[in-house]
């Protein structure tokens, strides 16, 4: 299996290429032709099977299909909530990276800093949003962030999601969420109380296992 094979478009394998990825990982070639043909995705993967790339390639490919977006008018079109400001932050990485030949505008939120460098990018307007609950939840109060126009939400680590206690955080967010959209979920491990969360927010998903 190749990238090529994925169907990606040129920008993106380009960019694949200049990170030095040859072949895509199992979850890779799993998940990214099920989550080109639109569908909800049920995946049961850890940290290091490559699966930031098997979520941020093909929402990167469908919003750039969408066509160009219109500076200053941007919304946040692409929603990944993830536990940790780690996390947060590799996974902005990756979107930077194999994003890098596209027009596509992201930016990274977390708590236990100062926002105004977050609000002052949001304002500017991103189609893609990497966030930690708390921060998300708070900013959206503030009326920073909006979440009325996403179509990609992805709720990545869930079971350490649950752990750290975030659950009505995230019951909050994805309450406000469109209905219409695509939605991706990650977790490690699959106890009742994570397929129960996963039930609530997936339509008819695949499931993946890695
Ligand atoms: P992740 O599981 O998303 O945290 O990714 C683990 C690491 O694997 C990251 O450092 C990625 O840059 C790297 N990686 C992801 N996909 C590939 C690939 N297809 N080929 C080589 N390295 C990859």
């Amino acid at each position: 299996m190749t990238f090529s094979e994925l169907e990606l478009i040129e920008p993106i394998q380009k960019a694949l290429k200049q990170e030095g990825y040859t072949k895509p990982t199992l979850i890779q070639a799993q998940a990214i032709p099920l989550l080109l043909a639109q569908n909800d995705l049920l995946g049961c993967a850890q940290t290091g099977t490559g699966k930031t790339a098997a979520f941020a390639i093909p929402i990167l490919q469908l919003l750039h299909l969408q066509g160009p977006q219109q500076k200053g008018s941007r919304r946040i079109k692409a929603l990944i909530v993830t536990p940790t400001r780690e996390l947060a932050i590799q996974i902005g990485e990756s979107f930077a990276s194999y994003g890098k030949n596209l027009h596509l505008t992201h930016t990274v939120i977390f708590g236990g800093v100062g926002q105004k460098a977050q609000t002052d990018m949001l304002q500017k307007g991103v189609d893609i949003l990497i966030a930690t609950p708390g921060r998300l939840l708070d900013l959206m109060n503030q009326r920073f962030v909006s979440l009325r126009d996403v179509n990609f939400f992805v709720l990545d680590e869930a079971d350490r999601m649950l752990d750290m206690g975030f659950i009505h955080d995230v019951n909050k967010i994805i309450a406000v969420l469109p209905k219409k959209r695509q939605s991706l979920f990650f977790s490690a491990t699959m106890p009742p109380a994570i397929t129960k969360l996963a039930n609530t927010i997936l339509d008819n998903p695949v499931r993946v296992e890695v």
